[in-house]
């Protein structure tokens, strides 16, 4: 029987030909290897994944969660599909599957009134969408529901099917599901093949492999990979900072929703028995780093900065702490101005991937670039087997099933599961409300 993950295979195990090579494995590599084969059985893909264990990128420093309230229709679309199927893990994963969700809502928090209003407009743009499930509180129906936050907050949009759940189990979900792939870990200096418009296969630190079909889901290195192709892929990345505490307040108890703070958003949610999980939006200044590298506007970089940790900002966690502190109107030593927060901290950081070629165009005619939330999901013009699941911002975790399904439609030469999703191709500069991500709903006048 063959084996399924090789590391430093012997020159006999070594995998010299395949239907499909994946690079990266990710959660979108895997979800990638998972959906070809349940569109195509037996399809022989050999997944590259440079690390010693797959889940060795963006994924390491996320906070896991899943929501469905997007406002752009191929956005919710895809987290609707992809939450449908980490309910049916058994069904999709075989049976005994367990990703550890926790479906505990998302809390968007308003502490004004024009906050509480783009609130309201985003739950009505919702459910106008067929989220029925999406719920605006106003302040006595917070204040009720969560007597810690009465009195402090305007309002609240409530999304109550999202949650959390464990990406490591959900990557590995993806691999065992599989039973055509061969997983080779430790694979460096991968390149890609080409020869006459055509992808002939790649070649690497273990050996050269044929395949007609090779697909890049390498996150943050993608634009790297893409170039041993000749090609630039337009992405750009974004340094972002999460971090775990072993120590959580009182009223923050453990079956509360992930909070979604006011702008600038900050956000946290319980983890585990007595901890909790923070992450926030928070830019640094790109232009710092290396000038050649920024992209000439905000914290993007054109190529990432390895290792990510160097980019850490010691002051994050205690400037997440203080920010939320304020928001909720706790003193020092109350809430979240607790400084048992600070005690041993496990702070992280990771890259999100953007898409850099969205626009609109101005009422003169001119383009306007914006950050969209549209991963990149296509096949590559011009050279024959080359495809790309890539830009998958800040949820690769929770669109991977979908985001996998419509690689593999794309790669097998299916049609999509969803004609919504060909908003994901590389070349649809623009779809409606495909902004914000946390910092705001993608409704017209919430930039
Ligand atoms: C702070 C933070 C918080 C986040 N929170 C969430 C969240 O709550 N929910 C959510 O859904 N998403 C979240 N995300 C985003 C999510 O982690 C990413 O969108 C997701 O990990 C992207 O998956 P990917 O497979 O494309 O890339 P990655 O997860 O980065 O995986 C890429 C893989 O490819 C491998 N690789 C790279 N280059 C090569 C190469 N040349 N050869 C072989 N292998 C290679 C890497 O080692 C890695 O294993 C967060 C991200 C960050 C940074």
């Amino acid at each position: 029987m063959q084996q399924k993950f090789l590391t430093n295979p012997a020159p006999n195990e070594m995998p010299t030909r395949a239907d499909v090579v994946i690079i990266g494995g990710g959660p979108t590599g895997a979800a990638a290897a998972w959906a070809i084969e349940r569109a195509a059985p037996g399809t022989r893909i050999v997944l590259l994944e440079q690390s010693a264990q797959l889940a060795a990128g963006a994924s390491l420093a996320s906070l896991e969660n899943f929501r469905t309230c997007w406002a752009a229709p191929c956005l919710h679309r895809m987290m609707i599909r992809s939450r449908d199927v980490f309910f049916r893990a058994d069904e999709y994963f075989g049976e005994g599957s367990n990703l550890g969700i926790k479906e505990q809502g998302y809390l968007f928090i308003a502490f004004n009134d024009d906050q509480a209003a783009v609130l309201k407009s985003d739950v009505e743009h919702l459910q106008r969408c067929g989220l029925s499930h999406m719920q605006y509180l106003n302040a006595d129906e917070v204040g009720q529901r969560y007597p810690w936050l009465k009195g402090r907050v305007a309002a609240a949009k409530f999304d109550a099917h999202a949650g959390w759940l464990d990406s490591n189990a959900l990557v590995y979900a993806f691999a065992r599901a599989t039973s055509s792939t061969t997983f080779l870990l430790d694979v460096k200096e991968t390149r890609i093949r080409v020869e006459g418009g055509r992808v002939q296969g790649v070649t690497t630190s273990l050996g050269a492999i044929d395949a007609p079909q090779v697909v890049i889901a390498a996150g943050a290195n993608a634009r790297a990979v893409g170039r041993t192709a000749g090609i630039e892929i337009p992405i750009v990345v974004r340094p972002r900072q999460s971090f775990t505490t072993g120590w959580r307040h009182d009223d923050f108890a453990e079956e509360m929703p992930c909070i979604i703070s006011g702008a600038p958003h900050p956000h946290v949610r319980p983890e585990a028995r007595s901890g909790a999980i923070f992450g926030w939006e928070y830019r640094i200044n790109s232009a710092k780093i290396d000038p050649e590298n920024a992209d000439g506007h905000d914290d993007a970089l054109i190529n990432p900065v390895w290792p990510v940790d160097t980019l850490r900002d010691p002051r994050f966690p205690s400037l997440t702490l203080s920010l939320l502190a304020r928001q909720f109107g706790h003193k020092p030593g109350e809430g979240f101005g607790d400084p048992r927060y600070l005690r041993g901290i496990f702070h992280r950081a990771g890259y999100y991937v953007y898409r850099d070629n969205a626009y609109i165009t101005t009422p003169k005619g001119r383009r306007q670039g914006y950050a969209s939330q549209r991963a990149i999901i296509d096949a590559w013009p011009g050279i024959d087997g080359l495809f790309l699941t890539v830009a998958h911002v800040g949820h690769g975790i929770m669109s991977a099933p979908a985001a996998g399904e419509i690689l593999a439609s794309r790669l097998v030469g299916q049609p999509l599961p969803d004609p919504e999703f060909a908003a994901f191709g590389l070349d649809v500069p623009y779809v409606e409300h495909d902004s914000g991500g946390l910092s705001g709903s993608g409704l017209p006048g919430d930039e």
